[in-house]
């Protein structure tokens, strides 16, 4: 009897190391799992060609670039938690950007050696969509920078959150 239990307990400590060992890489499953059909009868034609074709809109024009309003950031594709306001900043870059995510599991980071550079890529880790890059360069005592499209995101006043409760 006790060495099953030190057995199982061996079992439960490697499978927790195993996840932990996933967190943020490419293996990570994705939990919303759609066809492209799908998605795009989801999304708008330009949250499509963003978050699951990994493009970007253009600097400048997104919604959330110059937008400093108290709540979270959600993806647009599954409306996962990804940014606090707390953690946005004005980089001057044309992107909305944060100094750290919502928590280390809402986003997957995957090396993206597209357009002749090597960057992060982010992603969310509900989804998968397409949401930037982030960069060792932030301002901040993170020293990091995820440069996000607004178009991958979605916003909730802090107001609301609190009506809701
Ligand atoms: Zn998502």
């Amino acid at each position: 009897m006790k060495y099953l239990i030190i057995t199982t307990f061996m079992a439960v400590m490697y499978s927790c190391t195993a996840q932990e060992q996933n967190k943020n890489s490419a293996e990570v499953k994705i939990k919303i799992e759609k066809s492209e059909a799908e998605w795009k009868s989801a999304l708008t034609p330009e949250q499509y060609y963003v978050l699951r074709e990994k493009g970007t809109e253009r600097p400048h024009t997104g919604e959330y670039d110059l937008f400093f309003e108290d709540g979270i950031y959600h993806c647009a594709g599954c409306e996962a938690p990804l940014f606090e306001s707390d953690s946005k900043f004005d980089a001057h870059c044309g992107w909305p950007s944060f100094d750290q995510a919502i928590s280390d599991s809402s986003i997957i980071e995957r090396l993206d050696k597209s357009h002749g550079m090597i960057r992060t890529e982010i992603v969310c880790a509900n989804c998968g969509g397409h949401l930037g890059h982030v960069f060792n360069d932030g301002p901040t005592n993170t020293g990091l920078r995820y440069c996000v499209n607004s178009i991958s995101l979605g916003f909730e006043k802090e107001d609301e959150k609190r009506d809701e409760k």
